[in-house]
């Protein structure tokens, strides 16, 4: 047992891992860029207002906050979506528009530690600023869709919903809007119905709730669902397969429109991988009424959704071993590693000065392809052994042809 152990909900990554993690990062990233995001960076710690501003007194409770050493009360983001508004305020408001940025970084939130559930995770997500054209809207979903389908995921379920007919809805039943919208969220609809009861509407409203085909929900607003209508049609021309779904209810009052989420169901219950849509933030922030949008893809539980459908995870760049023989030979292995590494390739030398045989049972362990055994008398002849670690299979080749055979 170690003196000290990591704090509650954070994770250590091995390198296996980590190779895991940066393979499905990197595949992300090249989706984001292919629809024109470019990454930005905000800092991992921000002024604790900055979140209360935008979700409320309630997320001091979520969050990891603590005053400085000068009285200022700062938070380790929870989220970045609201420091990319901030960074937009002071900074990229003069941006051409439409403004297309992402981000991969690490969030914490106070949350209850269980699989898919950490305290520190990561998300990588966008914002799209500046315009609510029904196609930028859908194309925006769209990324968020084959950012997912291009990590290697076969089974994701994307759900599409319109909180300004969720709203109407429930501004005619005349109930309050944060409590139902807390259980909407939490799936909860008997205590949906319970907190409607009887109201004129009610039964109505269960049905919309539970609505699902387009058709349907035309029927609730005299055969025109409206801009809900026109993004679903060209999310089909972004040839993305997608549910309605009116129960959407993101939670968080800063939110409008048109939401999404986007689910792996051989997850269980942390089954969310995606949640976004429009919002409005920047007038919080002393900004114009100027169109935002965006979603957060939690990158963890791509990974373990990856994992779970039994993903075969690209094998890192193959190893190059080094065994000099004979401390006369160390430094001409110092010679050819760097000009090995020159090339482009990976490689390791012995670095214990181990026997021979030690020394290739840890290039065997390492999972090294190749071998280069580098003997006094060979060396003296331009030559060197180059050991294929898979078959055993062993050849003694000119030194400057050695790039060809490694
Ligand atoms: P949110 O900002 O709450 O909409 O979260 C966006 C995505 O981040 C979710 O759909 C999850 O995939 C992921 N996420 C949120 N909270 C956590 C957490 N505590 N641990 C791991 N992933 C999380």
């Amino acid at each position: 047992m170690v003196a000290v152990s990591k704090p509650r909900g954070t994770r250590d990554f091995t390198p296996e891992e980590m190779e895991r993690r940066r393979a499905v990062e990197k595949k992300m990233r090249e989706i984001f860029e292919s629809y024109g995001y470019r990454e930005i960076a905000t800092p991992t710690m921000e002024h604790m207002e900055l979140f209360t501003m935008k979700s409320g007194e309630g997320v001091i409770e979520e969050t990891y906050s603590f005053h400085d050493k000068s009285g200022r009360m700062l938070a380790l983001r929870p989220e970045l979506t609201a420091p990319t508004m901030r960074f937009y305020m002071e900074k990229m408001r003069m941006s051409p528009k439409p403004l297309k940025v992402y981000y991969f970084g690490n969030c914490f939130r106070y949350d209850r530690p269980q699989k898919g559930r950490y305290r520190e995770f990561w998300q990588m997500g966008c914002e799209l600023i500046g315009t609510d054209k029904p196609e930028a809207i859908a194309e925006l979903i769209a990324t968020a869709y084959h950012v997912l389908e291009g990590t290697g995921l076969k089974n994701v379920k994307l759900r599409v919903g319109d909180l300004e007919l969720l709203r109407s809805f429930i501004k005619k039943l005349g109930v309050e809007n944060s409590e139902i919208m807390r259980l909407i969220d939490k799936s909860d609809y008997d205590g949906v119905s319970e907190l409607i009861g009887e109201k004129e509407g009610a039964e109505e409203f269960m049905e919309f709730l539970n609505c699902r085909e387009l058709d349907s929900l035309k029927k609730f607003f005299g055969g025109e669902a409206g801009r809900i209508e026109s993004v679903l049609e060209w999310l089909s021309s972004f040839g993305v397969p997608y549910t309605l779904d009116t129960s959407i209810a993101r939670g968080l009052d800063y939110y409008r429109g048109i939401v999404f989420e986007i689910d792996a169901p051989s997850l269980g219950a942390e089954k969310q991988l995606c949640g976004g849509g429009e919002y409005t933030l920047l007038p919080l922030l002393g900004g114009d009424e100027t169109a935002t949008a965006g979603f957060a893809l939690g990158f963890d539980r791509i990974v373990l959704a990856l994992e779970k459908e039994g993903y075969e995870f690209p094998l890192p760049e193959e190893l190059v071993y080094i065994h000099p023989i004979g401390d006369e030979m160390r430094k001409e292995a110092v010679l050819l590693a760097t000009e090995l590494r020159m090339k482009g390739l990976k490689v390791e030398m012995d670095l214990m000065r181990r026997s021979m045989q030690k020394s290739l049972q840890y290039a065997d362990r390492i999972r090294a392809k190749k071998a280069v055994i580098m003997g006094p008398d060979e060396w003296e002849k331009g030559m060197v052994v180059v050991k294929d670690m898979k078959t055993g299979e062993q050849k003694e080749v000119r030194k400057e042809e050695i790039g060809g055979y490694l």
